[in-house]
């Protein structure tokens, strides 16, 4: 059985560090590959070596297989790690690899390659029993013939482009009378984003979650799955906060999903870390939506509440190595939230904010998980997605690991650049969040940039202060100015009265 020895990370940031932690702890090298962007980035220092691939764009640096290959060569390196995004889910990258005989850590290309179109997925899973939205198993670009599928399915209907990602070249589509429309929209936008105008439709369905098993299979055929997360909260189809367990799956709700998700990836030999994403509907009805074939962003809340290291689970399936434990032997410990600390602007819309982290300073203490790839002092790149860290918290009971990343966040001193902290902080303290009602249009329903109150620097907020007191001072009466002022000076309040 071949051991790694040397492992190159073909990723950047917060997720290449995590994943060269675990490889140090077992021993094993570790090779970091940068652009000229990220010369002095933590992920950099803490390899081993380290190699640059070129300009700042993804395509002149991340995206460059064979000279990331060639790397592999020039430094005897056994084994690549692709992370997350960039190479992690090209299967001819992960061909190449293998045929250049180095181990990739994920599953096969074959796996990659069906799970990488919706459409491949739904037929290769439709042998297994697993529940899918009503609709169409084929491609299709016949609008009269599309129209009499979405009267059969019933509206609302959400129309999909088979090559999608990203939420791209999604519609939905509430009656008949603007399906026409949409189809040509739909139609459109997929052939311009993804060369390829085919599109499905699906039902809609009404009040969404999103929630997803993690698996882990090895190359002897043995798969288990890790449980759930409930990752509903999201601003534009993109996940910001994540836990696990769900608070609202029962253990026989969690029993049929992650028995689905142990048929989903049976249905393409997988192996190695996967996830298999549902969506639930009100009456926690689920069905199958797509494979992610590589490790997620949100991992680390199975890593806290199962104990495993899914890095490390990773590279010894990729050794040949089978799982040293089964299904039964898997619990649900405590609880984990996750939020991902964004350099964006809630206030706008959630833009990104690119800039210098001026001030940098981590939360600590017990149960507290900060996995960054930013120190002080360093720009935020504009190449790349503008996540700064992922905050994760681990506790007893749900309760308690919110209240601690209500601490956490509180303690996390970021500035320079505006973050998705605030707008975590009112999600965590929202009566839906709290009670574990809520879907995926929780940012829609509930959120109004007016309700953050962090959103002002210290001087700023010192400015308003004044100025109120100084209004107050002028134009009313003494009684009652006594009654404002030491109300106006605690945060938030004088903002309400502004209003
Ligand atoms: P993409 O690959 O573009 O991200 P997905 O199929 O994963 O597309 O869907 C992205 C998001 O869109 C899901 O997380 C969910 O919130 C929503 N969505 C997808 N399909 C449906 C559906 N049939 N009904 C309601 N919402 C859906």
């Amino acid at each position: 059985m071949p051991k790694i020895k040397k492992l190159l990370v073909a990723n950047r940031g917060e997720i290449a560090l995590r994943i060269m932690r675990s490889a140090r702890e077992m021993g094993i090298k570790t090779v970091a590959v940068y652009s000229e962007a990220d010369r002095l980035s933590p992920h950099v220092k803490y390899a081993d070596e380290a190699v640059c691939l070129g300009p700042p764009p993804s395509n002149q640096s991340y995206l460059l297989g064979e000279k990331i290959i060639q790397t592999c060569k020039d430094l005897a390196v056994d084994a690549i790690h692709p992370g997350y995004g960039f190479l992690s889910e090209n299967a001819d990258f992960a061909r190449k690899v293998s045929d250049a005989g180095i181990i990739f850590v994920g599953p096969s290309p074959e796996s990659i390659e069906v799970m990488g179109s919706k459409l491949a997925a739904k037929q290769a899973v439709s042998k297994y029993d697993i529940p899918m939205v009503p609709g169409m198993e084929k491609a299709i670009t016949d609008i009269a013939f599309a129209k009499e599928k979405a009267a059969e399915i019933g509206y609302p209907i959400l129309i999909k482009a088979s090559a999608g990602g990203g939420g791209k070249g999604m519609r939905i589509v509430e009656s008949e009378v603007d399906f026409e429309e949409q189809m040509q929209r739909a139609v459109s936008e997929a052939e311009s984003a993804f060369g390829d105008g085919a599109v499905f439709i699906e039902k809609f369905i009404t009040s969404p979650r999103h929630i997803e098993i993690q698996i882990l299979g090895d190359q002897q055929g043995n798969t288990v799955y890790l449980f759930e997360r409930e990752c509903s909260i999201q601003r534009r189809h993109q996940k910001v906060i994540e836990e696990a367990p769900s608070a609202v799956v029962t253990p026989e709700l969690r029993e049929a999903m992650g028995n689905a998700a142990v048929g989903v990836a049976k249905a393409c030999n997988y192996y190695g870390a996967g996830t298999v994403e549902f969506i639930v509907d009100e009456k926690l009805n689920f069905y199958f939506l797509e494979m992610n074939t590589r490790l997620q962003v949100e991992h680390p809340v199975t890593e806290m509440i199962t104990g495993k290291d899914l890095v490390k689970e990773q590279i010894r399936v990729a050794e040949g190595q089978s799982l040293d434990f089964k299904q039964e032997d898997l619990k649900i410990q405590g609880h984990s939230v996750e939020v991902r600390v964004y350099a964006e602007d809630p206030r706008n819309n959630f833009l990104p904010d690119i800039g210098k982290l001026s001030t940098y300073v981590r939360p600590q203490g017990p149960g507290i998980r900060v996995d960054d790839g930013f120190e002080e002092g360093m720009d935020i790149p504009i190449y790349y997605d503008p996540m700064i860290s992922k905050l994760i918290t681990y506790a007893e009971t749900r309760q308690e690991a919110i209240d601690r990343m209500i601490r956490a966040i509180d303690e996390y001193k970021i500035t320079g650049i505006q973050t998705t902290l605030g707008f975590c902080k009112f999600a965590l303290g929202h009566e839906a969040f709290k009670s574990g009602q809520f879907d995926t249009k929780f940012v829609e329903r509930y959120f109004k940039p007016e309700l953050l109150d962090d959103g002002l620097s210290e001087e700023e907020e010192q400015l308003m202060v004044a100025l109120a007191v100084e209004f107050f001072q002028k134009d009313t009466a003494v009684s009652v100015k006594e009654n404002i002022q030491p109300e106006i000076t605690t945060k938030g309040n004088w903002r309400s009265r502004l209003k």
